[in-house]
């Protein structure tokens, strides 16, 4: 279904804002984009695209999220999934044979018994990093140097949103005596000295410098290595945070709703069909009230294609994850003209239909530019003021929840 990538795209190098620094306090990080060589149906899949490195959350997997360490696919069955986020352990789902968990091929890790969905991935992670970052027997050591810097990240009060201290850590084992890898990451993005600085600073804050310091020596206790000593200096590890914290794709998986979509195109009689799709409202409904809002193993990854593609607050462009792994799908929301650029957003869709002034925040914050797409251009005469509803989260109060609601997305 995915066609040749270099079939359909061009990349730009001509950066979108070219205002000098000074005059924007919140700098461009949208250098490059990524256009259509040709007409796109919506619907279409754009392309599929594997991370160069993908971390599930620790919170996620604290909370029994059970995911294999190395594509983030879900390891329990659907069946499993829906029981523990419906809190119904006598569940049974119809149509077994649709989920596409295999427990038989499920394998771990014989040091540290991390576990993984198949051999391929136990040896793929070996290979890149899992090497370099097996705990053997102290997995469960608060003392291990490792467990220490998971400690400290978790109990930090903020952190980027997709940000993940483990995808750092991957980050950098990957890197070891691999030159290919180190070409890779280096074309995510090429910012000078001061501009990593700046959005370290503001990912961060003042407040944060320390707790930064501290990150850094727990870091280089795990991870130093001479030939990659330039990332574990001040400034390095600056740049490694600023990476990660801007380019850091979301990723969600679940063997419940790939089963989902796997009943969705079951050819059924009428009367079956309407029982079965009765029969998953009632899930959802079920897992609503026990679960809320968190059906998915949930981390982030870094993707070299998904991650020159720009913001827009009305994008024509969507990642998903449809195969319960780590393989992104992107796919157009609207038929996409040649030329035109692909973008998809930064946002989740509660947060792009706030006010102008909201979305300039959220993105100012977290990405570090100011948004310039046909929305917002339409929208700049609009009063600086929030919307009703974002005054409700706006106030005093609500700063706690924010800021409780970021360490539950993003340890
Ligand atoms: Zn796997
Ligand atoms: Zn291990
Ligand atoms: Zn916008």
């Amino acid at each position: 279904a995915c066609r040749s990538v270099v079939d359909i795209f061009f990349f730009s190098t001509a950066t979108k804002q070219t205002k000098p620094f000074a005059a924007n306090p919140c700098f461009n990080l949208q250098g490059r984009g990524l256009f259509a060589k040709k007409a796109i149906r919506k619907g279409d899949t754009l392309f599929m695209e594997r991370p160069l490195v993908s971390a599930q959350f620790l919170w996620n997997s604290l909370y029994n999220y059970k995911a294999c360490e190395y594509c983030l696919c879900s390891l329990e069955t659907a069946e499993e999934n829906a029981r523990r986020l419906s809190g119904n352990t006598c569940l049974s789902l119809p149509h077994p044979e649709l989920c596409r968990v295999r427990r038989e091929l499920h394998d771990s890790c014989p040091q540290c018994q991390v576990m993984y969905c198949s051999s391929d991935c136990r040896r793929a992670a070996l290979e890149q990093y899992h090497q370099v970052l097996c705990l053997g027997q102290s997995r469960e050591d608060p003392k291990h140097p490792l467990n220490k810097l998971e400690e400290a990240w978790r109990n930090m009060n903020y952190s980027p949103r997709t940000a993940s201290i483990m995808l750092m850590a991957k980050r950098v084992a990957t890197a070891r005596d691999k030159v290919l890898w180190q070409n890779l990451f280096s074309q995510f993005c090429s910012r000078t000295a001061n501009e990593e600085e700046e959005i370290a600073h503001k990912l961060l804050g003042e407040k944060f410098q320390g707790q930064l310091g501290v990150l850094r020596q727990l870091f280089t206790s795990v991870l130093y290595d001479e030939h990659l000593s330039r990332w574990f200096t001040p400034e390095g590890f600056r740049s490694l945070f600023a990476l990660v914290g801007t380019n850091g794709q979301g990723i969600g998986t679940s063997s419940l709703s790939q089963w989902v979509h796997a009943c969705d195109v079951l050819e059924l009689q009428s009367q079956q069909r309407e029982q079965l799709d009765s029969f998953i409202d009632q899930l959802y409904k079920d897992i609503e009230k026990e679960t809320g809002d968190f059906l998915n193993c949930e981390g982030s990854g870094l993707f070299l294609l998904q991650s020159s593609c720009n913001h827009s607050c009305i994008p024509n462009a969507e990642a998903s994850f449809p195969e319960n792994n780590f393989l992104l799908h992107l796919t157009a929301l609207s038929d996409i003209k040649q030329g035109e650029e692909i973008c998809i957003s930064y946002l989740d869709c509660c947060q792009r239909d706030r006010s102008r002034h909201s979305r300039h925040k959220i993105l100012r914050e977290n990405y570090l530019f100011v948004c310039s797409c046909p929305k917002c251009v339409s929208q700049a005469d609009d009063a600086d003021v929030t919307s009703e509803e974002d005054e409700e989260g706006d106030g005093d109060a609500e700063t706690e929840g924010d800021d409780l609601e970021d360490e539950m997305t993003d340890v």
